[in-house]
């Protein structure tokens, strides 16, 4: 069926005024100031109301901590004190939790405009060896784009890593379930709405083995590598305690500088550090309210594009940031990298750039993150009609500086999957319950 997207009140597009053709999964048609569609369109929806984006990406999250938000254990820590805290609580998590876990932060996204997303999922405690295969089936059935990243801590207490050994595997273990799930759940292809990535923790939590054979099997696959990289100073004194190295020269190593590769904060690097990872094309993923929350630095996003790495956004893990609103992390990005940069070195633009074209190359899709012929109809409908945004003149601009919060349409695939700002197919208020009933396991 040909829909046309018609007169949109703003759109983040080029000469596409009068609005978008989709048909089936694709945009076919950008319709520029006073056209028409090329061919007539099947049926019509008037977008007068709303500020029109691609959907938006989001390239890092942790989506079991959405049963354990605001939790005193981690209240007032700092990151690795706060991390052995919360992984004791989380070492309780079941299948029947993780999948409800799952389930409300993918619709959490979905109400703020994101329509495709990654997750790290590094929980492994006997009973959820098949959390990935969890989270495809709750993606799928939501329609919201996933790169599951089969996450992996394989250091634990017992050989003087941070992890309580009940949550760690041996690097067999994850190394052949990485391969298991890249063989059941990768599509490579255009459109795909499943993809695995492997994501050891960081390169400090793994031993050697499981970064390079990570690596190897992305390669064969086809599939992305991730981790967490220099989130803290602390991280690199440990690394050099510990392995006598820093972690970018640990994941090169290993064979991750490439741009297979995309890794999570990016904070604390070496001028020769960025100048590597820009050249060998790595990705970053900026998650401004977690590194706010823990108060760890600021993501060197300037020095890291003129270098050559693609910066996109994420919201984290739920117990960090503390929640999961892709467009609130928009205005996150833009205002903490003003803190660092000042006003005039980069705009409201320029954070939906990231959060879309640059989550995008983090996730290594070319069919996502732009509203273009050809492009999958992955978009995001805001309506300005709140006090919020009234006397705004640059709508766009708006949902960035008056804080945009919730989608009232959300398109995947050419299919609406929130509609009057609610998700398709959910009942909201019965979901909330059973979560909400879930995390009190967690308290
Ligand atoms: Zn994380």
């Amino acid at each position: 069926m040909r829909l046309w997207i018609k007169d949109p009140h703003a759109i983040l597009a080029a000469n596409a005024e009068r609005g978008v053709v989709v048909e089936d999964a694709e945009i076919v048609e950008c319709v520029p100031r006073g056209g028409a569609p090329s061919l007539p369109a099947e049926a019509t929806f008037d977008a007068s109301r709303h500020v029109v984006l691609p959907g938006l990406i989001n390239a890092h999250h942790h989506f079991y901590q959405t049963l354990t938000r605001a939790h005193p254990a981690g209240e007032g820590k700092a990151l690795i004190p706060w991390l052995v805290a919360m992984e004791a609580v989380w070492g309780r998590m079941t299948p029947e939790a993780l999948r409800i876990a799952v389930r409300l932060a993918l619709v959490e996204l979905l109400l703020s405009g994101c329509t495709t997303t990654a997750d790290h999922h590094n929980l492994y405690s006997p009973g959820l060896e098949n959390a990935v295969d969890i989270e495809v089936e709750e993606a799928l059935k939501l329609g919201v784009r996933l790169t599951a990243t089969r996450g992996s801590m394989g250091i634990s207490q017992k050989d003087g890593g941070l992890q309580p050994d009940a949550i760690v595997q041996d690097a067999e273990t994850i190394l052949e379930d990485s391969e298991r799930v890249l063989k059941q759940f990768h599509d490579p292809g255009r459109g795909a709405m499943t993809r695995i990535a492997l994501a050891p923790c960081s390169p400090l939590a793994v031993p050697k083995k499981v970064l390079a054979g990570s690596a190897e099997l992305a390669k064969r696959y086809d599939a992305r590598l991730h981790c967490h990289l220099c989130q803290s100073p602390e991280e690199d004194e440990y690394a050099s305690q510990a392995f006598g190295k820093r972690s970018v020269d640990l994941l090169e190593e290993a064979g991750w500088l490439s741009p297979r590769t995309w890794v999570a904060h990016g904070i604390h690097f070496t001028p020769d550090e960025i100048a590597r990872l820009g050249q060998a094309g790595v990705s970053v993923c900026h998650l401004a309210a977690a590194d706010m929350a823990f108060g760890v630095g600021i993501c060197p996003t300037r020095e890291l594009e003129a270098a050559g790495a693609a910066i996109g956004l994420g919201v984290d893990g739920s117990a960090s940031n503390d929640s999961s609103n892709l467009m609130e992390a928009v205005r996150h990005a833009l205002l903490l990298q003003r803190l660092r940069y000042g006003h005039a070195a980069l705009g409201p633009y320029d954070a939906l750039r990231w959060a879309t074209e640059g989550s995008a190359r983090c996730l290594g899709r070319d069919d996502v993150g732009a509203i273009a012929p050809g492009m999958q109809a992955d978009l995001a409908l805001f309506a300005l009609q709140e006090p919020r945004f009234s006397g705004a003149q640059d709508p766009i601009a708006a949902l960035v500086l008056c804080g945009a919060h919730r989608a009232d349409r959300v398109m995947v695939a050419g299919r609406w999957r929130v509609v009057n700002g609610r998700p398709e197919g959910v009942d909201l208020e019965t979901l909330i319950a059973r979560h909400r009933a879930t995390a009190r396991g967690f308290a």
